[in-house]
């Protein structure tokens, strides 16, 4: 469904992503894990073409993302993306968050939008918070609304950059067991994130990236007793 193939990306001269090759199938729910500017932000922006790569391919169900042909919005359409930081309108309440773009971007009528984003947000478990505003809800429930409205679009994949980072412990759990539902509904994720917790028993696979490039990609249970590079290992060390 999504497929990285000798994958290139610099910021000037910098090179951020090293070629990258990593294909990910429908259903599937990958972790990707790695020292702070290894590139993992970098990676999902370019999957929804928030950023462009430089050299390689880049599909999205064998369309490819970067070409001039393609029609970006409607491919955006498809892909959720959850951010650290919410990024949801202040001065909306709940429910107009949810309902802007499915009205905006596929014409939903406001009945209609409104009933999508009550379905989502009885989803997440947060119902009775629809006509609150964000600076009301607490960190954990401000990113279940950002999960709601990315549902609300009916994507095929989810991307979620450091969902848990910026939240308090307490409200960890509250994302990460969304996300475990939605996981085991078997929608495709791609997830940045250092939860082992939630990397053990939802992902497929882990991918450990190191200063733009692959240095590893195996099941959860195979990484995290044993990870066959140093630079893994020591990573591992450092966040556990
Ligand atoms: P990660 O998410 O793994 O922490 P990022 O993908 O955000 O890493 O960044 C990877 C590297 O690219 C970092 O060194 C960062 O400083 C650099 N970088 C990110 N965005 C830009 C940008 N817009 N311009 C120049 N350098 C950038
Ligand atoms: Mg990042």
């Amino acid at each position: 469904m999504i497929e990285f193939k000798g994958v290139n990306k610099y910021y000037g001269d910098f090179q951020v992503l090293k070629d990258i090759n990593l294909s990910i199938n429908k259903g599937e729910v990958v972790v990707i894990i790695g020292p702070s500017g290894s590139g993992k932000s970098t990676m999902l922006r370019c999957i929804n073409h928030l950023e462009t790569i430089t050299e390689g391919e880049l599909t999205i169900n064998g369309t490819l993302v970067a070409d001039k042909k393609t029609d970006i919005n409607k491919l955006r359409r498809n892909i959720g993306m959850v951010f650290q930081h919410f990024h949801l309108y202040p001065h909306k309440t709940v429910l107009e968050n949810i309902t802007l773009a499915p009205k905006k971007v596929l014409g939903k009528s406001e009945n209609e939008a409104k009933e999508t984003a009550r379905y989502y947000l009885d989803k997440v478990g947060i119902a009775e918070k629809a006509d609150a505003y964000p600076s009301q809800l607490s960190g954990g429930q401000q990113q279940r609304v950002a999960i709601a409205r990315g549902l609300a679009m009916n994507p095929e994949v989810m991307l979620f950059d450091e969902p848990t980072s910026a939240l308090d412990p307490e409200m960890i759990g509250e994302v990460l067991d969304v996300m475990k539902a939605l996981a085991k509904e078997g929608m495709t994720m791609v997830v940045v994130t250092h939860e082992m917790g939630f990397a053990k028993e939802v992902a497929d696979r882990i991918v450990f990236i190191d200063q733009g490039q692959i240095l590893e990609e195996a099941t959860p249970a195979e990484f995290y007793a044993n990870p066959r590079e140093e630079r893994a290992k020591l990573f591992l060390s450092r966040i556990l």
